[in-house]
C-alpha cells in the first residue's frame, strides 16, 4: 500500500506490546487471562480478539470498548496488546529476547486476601532482574466480606457503591500489599495516585471473576506502553522477523513444529530461518505458518489455518523440516536479505546469553 494511513505496511511503524501474566499459584493468573479474552469476545464484533498460537491479541478498538471512558482510542497509536497465554514466571523467565525479557510489560497477580507468597517474591525478583515494567493486579476483590459486585465496572465506580465496612476491609488488604511491595524495595500506590509509573508501581484492584477493575487494568497497560515503551515498539515491521520459541511440538502431518512469538519484523512462508538448537543453530526453511482457526470454524475442518506471512507482535506455529533439536526459549531469526553466517552468529550469541542466565539461577 502507498497510503500513510495503512500502518501495517508502513516500515518503521509500531508493533503491539507483549504482555505476560505472573504470580503465585492460585492467585488468579489463568482466570484473569480468561476474563480478558471472554470480555473481548462478548464485545461481539468481528476481530474483537485474535487467538494466536500461545498468545491472544486484543486490538486497540477492543481495549477501548472494554475499558469505556478509561481508554479513548484516539489517544493511542499502539495497535493494542498481545497477551502471552502461558501464565507463570517459569515460562516468563525462559522467554527471552536479545538478552532481556520477551514480554515488554507484565501483570503481577496477587490475591488480596493472601498477599505476598513465595512465588510472588520470585516473580518480583525476575521482573527486577530483567528490568520489566509491571503493574500489580490485586485480585479477588469480590471476596471482600459484604462485597456487592458490579460486573465489569471500573474500580472506582464499584468501590464507591460498597458499604463503608466493605471498603475498609478492602483498603486494609490493599495497603498490606502496598506495604509488602515497599518492603521488597518498590515504591507503590493505588494506580490512580501514581503520577510517574517509571519510579512507582501502580496497584490495580480487580476481580477476574466479576470483571471489576478489568477496564482499569487494560487502561494502565495501554497507558504505560504508550507512554514509556513507544520507542521500543518502533520496529521495521517489513524487515526479517525475530522471535522466541515458546514450545517445540509434534503436529500430525507436520512433524516437529515451533510455537513462536514474533517480536520484530515479518516471517513468510518459504523464508529461510535460523533457530537455536540443542547442539548448534538449525538452518531451515518455513514450510507453513499456522494459526488456530476462528472459534466458529473449529471442529469443522483442520485445526489450523495457513497464513502467507505474519507480522510482529504475533504468536504463530512454524512448520519446517529438521526442527527436532530446536529448543524452547531459543531465538528464531529470518535470514531474508542478510548473510546467513551473520544470522547464525547472532543466534549463537543469543543462545550463549540464555545459557549464562539459566546457570545463574
Ligand atoms: P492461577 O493458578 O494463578 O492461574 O489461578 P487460577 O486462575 O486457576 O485461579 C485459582 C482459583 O481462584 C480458581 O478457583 C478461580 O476460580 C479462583 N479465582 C480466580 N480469580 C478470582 C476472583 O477474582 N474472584 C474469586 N472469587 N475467585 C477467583
Amino acid at each position: 500500500s502507498d497510503t500513510d494511513a495503512d500502518a501495517a505496511t508502513d516500515p518503521g511503524s509500531l508493533r503491539t506490546p507483549i504482555v505476560a501474566v505472573l504470580g503465585h499459584v492460585d492467585h488468579g493468573k489463568t482466570s484473569l487471562l480468561d476474563k480478558v479474552r471472554g470480555s473481548a469476545v462478548s464485545e461481539g464484533e468481528a476481530g474483537a480478539i485474535t487467538q494466536h498460537i500461545g498468545a491472544t491479541a486484543v486490538p486497540l478498538d477492543t481495549v477501548s470498548s472494554m475499558a469505556g471512558d478509561l481508554v479513548m482510542a484516539d489517544d493511542f497509536d499502539l495497535p493494542g496488546l498481545l497477551f502471552i497465554d502461558t501464565p507463570g514466571h517459569h515460562s516468563f523467565s525462559t522467554l527471552r529476547a536479545r538478552g532481556g525479557a520477551l514480554a515488554d510489560i507484565a501483570v503481577l497477580v496477587v490475591d488480596v486476601n493472601d498477599g505476598f507468597q513465595p512465588q510472588t517474591e520470585e516473580a518480583l525478583d525476575i521482573l527486577q532482574r530483567t528490568g520489566t515494567p509491571f503493574v500489580v493486579a490485586a485480585n479477588k476483590i469480590d471476596t471482600t466480606p459484604g462485597w456487592n459486585p458490579q460486573a465489569d465496572a471500573p474500580v472506582q465506580q464499584t468501590y464507591e457503591s460498597q458499604t463503608d465496612r466493605a471498603r475498609e476491609r478492602l483498603d486494609e488488604n490493599l495497603y498490606e500489599i502496598i506495604g509488602e511491595l515497599s518492603d521488597a524495595g518498590f515504591s507503590a500506590d493505588l494506580y490512580w495516585r501514581v503520577q510517574n509509573f517509571q519510579g512507582n508501581i501502580g496497584v490495580v484492584p480487580v476481580s477476574a471473576m466479576t470483571g471489576e477493575g478489568i477496564p482499569d487494568l487494560l487502561a494502565v497497560l495501554m497507558g504505560l506502553s504508550q507512554r514509556y515503551m513507544k520507542t521500543e515498539m518502533e520496529v521495521d515491521l517489513q524487515g526479517p522477523g525475530k522471535g522466541t520459541v515458546l514450545e517445540v511440538k509434534d503436529e500430525k502431518g507436520f512433524g516437529a513444529t515451533l510455537d513462536v512469538v514474533l517480536y520484530d519484523g515479518t516471517i513468510e512462508e518459504g523464508d529461510r530461518i535460523v533457530v537455536g538448537g540443542v547442539e548448534s543453530p538449525i538452518v531451515t526453511e518455513v514450510r507453513a505458518l499456522l494459526r488456530p482457526k476462528a472459534l466458529s470454524e473449529i471442529r469443522t475442518e483442520a485445526e489450523f489455518e495457513r497464513l502467507d506471512s505474519v507480522q510482529a507482535a504475533s504468536g504463530v506455529k512454524v512448520a519446517a523440516p529438521d526442527l527436532d533439536d530446536a529448543m524452547a526459549g531459543a531465538p528464531v531469526r529470518v535470514v531474508r536479505g542478510r548473510h546467513l553466517e551473520d544470522v547464525i552468529a547472532a543466534v549463537e550469541e543469543e543462545l550463549s546469553e540464555i545459557e549464562v542466565d539459566t546457570a545463574d539461577e
